[in-house]
């Protein structure tokens, strides 16, 4: 990895600096790189335990944008969307380790792609780490069965006929 530009005044930058307990709240929220894979709906196999990622949006995300359409409300519009914190960065284990919140819970850099680092919100979707090219909402799979949208299709047909959860998460 390209290690990070250095900052006008020749600093290492904030996010690299600072722990996420430090950082303010516009600090926080440019943390989060609008990739939107947290915003794709796991469900969980019931009888193994195991978690499936689907290709399916919460139905809040706008999938063009990879943004939450009603940040300010999510809590009470989707109940299972998972506020993060600096501690629940370092718990939730189905966070994509491309996360930001993830990587600076490790103590790992941000990728070259990231906005904080590229100057240009676009570069996380150039680079195909976002899910604007492949998330389909969940309201067009009403009445289906959520594990048909497996991202591993045979993981999918594993949980078959299994009763799932289904979990949609975002950040605080
Ligand atoms: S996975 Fe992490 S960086 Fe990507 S949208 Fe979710 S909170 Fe932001
Ligand atoms: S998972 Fe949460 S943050 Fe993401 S789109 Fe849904 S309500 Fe918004």
């Amino acid at each position: 990895m390209v290690d990070a530009p250095p900052s006008s005044s020749g600093s290492a930058p904030f996010w690299e600096t600072k722990a996420l307990e430090e950082l303010t709240e516009e600090e926080w929220e440019s943390l989060c790189d609008g990739c939107g894979r947290c915003c794709l709906v796991k469900v969980e196999d019931e009888e193994t335990g195991a978690r499936i990622d689907t290709r399916l949006a919460c139905r809040l995300l706008d999938i063009g944008a990879c943004r939450c359409s009603d940040y300010a409300n999510r809590h009470e519009q989707v109940p299972d969307c998972v506020r993060l914190t600096p501690q629940t960065a370092r718990d939730l284990d189905w966070l994509p380790d491309t996360c930001a919140y993830r990587l600076r819970a490790e103590g790992k850099r941000l990728y070259w792609w990231h906005p904080l680092r590229s100057g240009d919100p676009e570069t996380v979707h150039q680079a195909g780490i976002s899910v604007r090219h492949i998330a389909m909402s969940e309201t067009k799979a009403a009445g289906r069965n959520y594990e048909d949208y497996a991202m591993r299709p045979r993981e999918g047909r594993a949980a078959a006929r299994r009763v799932v959860k289904r979990r949609a998460r975002k950040r605080r």
